[in-house]
């Protein structure tokens, strides 16, 4: 029976690996895996042989609008609605396998069908009352509506609660006015979920999330953005003035959109990390064919060890990705009730890794990949945007520490209540004494005494489950010494709270690879898994390296100095040395 209320990150933190959650690793079931083929197969169908259109259409910055209607007639915008209102019903791990298909021929084209159906429409699905289902599924699943998510505006990015967009309550509906600013599929969209203030306009958390359709008067959209990535990807600004949009249009609880936005992100992030591990295939297929096909100092360039260097970790990376995407939409469609922290997390490293792969498939095709001719400069141009929006990498960051820091935090401070009353109640004290005392002496020693264990790692993999051990372990005693140095200032501190998510990050990732190699192992052998068996280790010697470093920065770093830097650029306005 699965427990769905634990968080596998949150447990961590506090020094305890709950396994359940990442072991077996997902896998689909026989009928879903079918319809999945048959899907991916037809997006390869649609897709297939259009590298030329795809370039033109990144020049000219927009998809035409016949092909927006093939990707409405071949389904693609009802992936994740039910069959009974005209959709394929899929769950997060076929929805990111499609997207991810859809991503390794087109950045573009998969943002598109990625924003419909990662976050323009997943209100709906996640908040919206039957009624509120019934009246636009149809419409959305056949694309005869595609839908947008417009939450930020000029002045509201990353603090999104800071939204100055209204809306006021009259009598049967609410009176919408302000803009929000680049909004995916804008131009082409004819739902939009919109958030606005509905409380005070100085409640920062009193928003409300809303249905705006196109035909409501008062909406209008502005012109397409010029923009450096996903040219072709509609992208505007969207005003609402004096839009009446009727109550039963309210999208989840009232003053509560704040907490549905970011559910949706959440949940869509399935989409974009899929997407990211598409890009990095392609990436991966076009480096390995120019690294064996040029020649230079009379052998293939492939050969040299510093090529062979970067293919073998764009591999690692897209492997890593792709069990982190696999476990986080498989939490998902358990119905785990909270895995923002590890969507966040595999957020982050997506688009990184993707990022990383980008900039050294370029590298590797030298020169020919610096020409427009060829897809390695695009793929860079699209894939930069991934690292900024739904959710910016370095608020991320912040979101997954802090989370982390507040839930320890708290342990100790109901911990601290418990040890007030020993006196009250000596057995109960003494037993949460004995506990505290037994874990911290175990972090601060090393001692494997009650270590968290990683019982379910396949054998093969036993080096690589005793790094996750120890790392945890050292994670769980840096998030006590990060509170015990910083207190409630380790909000402030950002140097510190970013290498505690660069741990957090890496572990999660890392769990998720040693449960997926080890299912390999146990349906393949060992023999038959070896390859995957090379990555876990490659990955688990990355990982434990950029932990170390960050344990030992806690204390032995140069914060101080780099954040002085900062400060005196800001008072100067610029570099400082001038040599002339
Ligand atoms: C092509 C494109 C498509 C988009 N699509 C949509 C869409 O469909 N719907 C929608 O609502 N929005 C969309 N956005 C907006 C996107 O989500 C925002 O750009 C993103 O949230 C970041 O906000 P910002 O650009 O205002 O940057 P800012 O919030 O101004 O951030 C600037 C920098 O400061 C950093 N930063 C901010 N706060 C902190 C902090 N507390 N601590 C440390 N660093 C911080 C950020 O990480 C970033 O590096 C899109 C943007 C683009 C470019």
């Amino acid at each position: 029976m699965l427990d769905t209320g634990i968080s596998f990150m949150r447990s961590l933190c506090a020094g305890e690996i709950e396994e359940d959650v990442l072991f077996p690793y997902p896998t689909l079931s026989d009928d879903e895996r079918e319809t999945l083929t048959a899907v991916v197969d037809a997006v390869d169908a649609v897709l297939e042989g259009r590298a030329e259109d795809f370039r033109s259409w990144d020049v000219a910055g927009e998809m035409p609008s016949d092909f927006i209607q093939e990707l409405r007639e071949f389904g693609l915008f009802g992936l994740v609605i039910p069959e009974a209102h005209g959709g394929m019903n899929f769950g997060s791990m076929a929805y990111s396998r499609t997207v991810q298909q859809v991503a390794r021929h087109d950045a573009s084209v998969a943002v598109t069908v990625g924003a419909h159906s990662s976050i323009g429409m997943r209100g709906l699905k996640l908040y919206g009352t039957r009624e509120q289902q019934e009246r636009y599924y149809p419409a959305l699943a056949s694309g005869e509506m595609i839908a947008a998510f417009c939450l930020t505006e000029a002045e509201a990015g990353s603090d999104a609660a800071s939204i100055k967009t209204r809306a006021d309550e009259k009598d049967d509906h609410f009176l919408l006015n302000g803009s929000k600013i680049w909004v995916t599929n804008g131009g082409i969209a004819d739902f939009f979920t919109v958030f606005a203030k509905t409380g005070d306009a100085e409640a920062r958390s009193k928003l409300s999330a809303l249905i705006v359709t196109r035909d409501m008067p008062g909406v209008s959209v502005g012109a397409h953005e010029d923009k450096m990535g996903i040219r072709a990807s509609s992208t505007c600004t969207v005003y609402f003035e004096d839009v009446k949009v009727p109550k039963e249009n309210l999208l989840g609880p009232r003053h509560g959109g704040f907490k549905v936005a970011m559910n949706i992100l959440n949940n869509g992030r399935s989409g974009l990390a899929g997407g990211c591990v598409g890009g990095m295939k392609t990436l991966i297929a076009l480096a390995a064919k120019h690294a064996t096909e040029r020649h230079q100092f009379g052998q293939p360039i492939g050969s040299f060890g510093l090529i062979e260097q970067k293919i073998g970790h764009m591999v690692v990376d897209c492997y890593a990705t792709e069990s982190a995407v696999g476990v986080i939409a498989a939490l998902a469609d358990r119905g785990y009730d909270d895995f923002s922290i590890e969507a966040a997390i595999t957020k982050v490293f997506a688009s990184e890794a993707l990022w990383r792969s980008a900039d050294e498939a370029l590298q590797i095709a030298g020169g020919t990949g610096f020409m427009r001719e060829y897809r390695y400069e695009r793929v860079v141009r699209d894939c930069r945007i991934n690292r900024i929006y739904e959710g910016a990498n370095e608020v991320l960051r912040l979101f997954i520490a802090l989370s982390a820091l507040n839930d320890v935090g708290q342990r100790l401070k109901d911990m601290a209540g418990s040890l007030r009353g020993i006196f009250d109640d000596p057995i109960k004290g003494f037993g949460v004494l004995y506990e505290y005392a037994k874990q911290r002496a175990t972090w601060a020693t090393g001692v494997p005494v009650g270590n968290p264990r990683m019982s379910k790692a396949h054998v093969a993999l036993r080096v690589e489950a005793e790094i996750f051990e120890d790392t945890a372990r050292d994670l769980a005693a840096m998030t006590d010494r990060l509170l015990r140095k910083h207190g409630k200032g380790i909000i402030g501190k950002q140097f510190a709270t970013r290498r505690l998510a660069d741990v957090m990050i890496d572990l999660f990732v890392l769990g998720c690879v040693i449960s997926r190699v080890t299912a390999a192992i146990e349906a393949n052998g060992q023999d038959g898994a070896a390859e995957e068996i090379e990555i876990a280790k490659v990955f688990a010697g990355q990982a434990v390296g950029r932990a170390k470093r960050n344990f030992r920065k806690i204390d032995d770093n140069d914060d101080e100095l780099v954040k002085h830097l900062a400060e005196s650029t800001y008072e100067r306005g610029g570099y400082g040395w001038d040599v002339l």
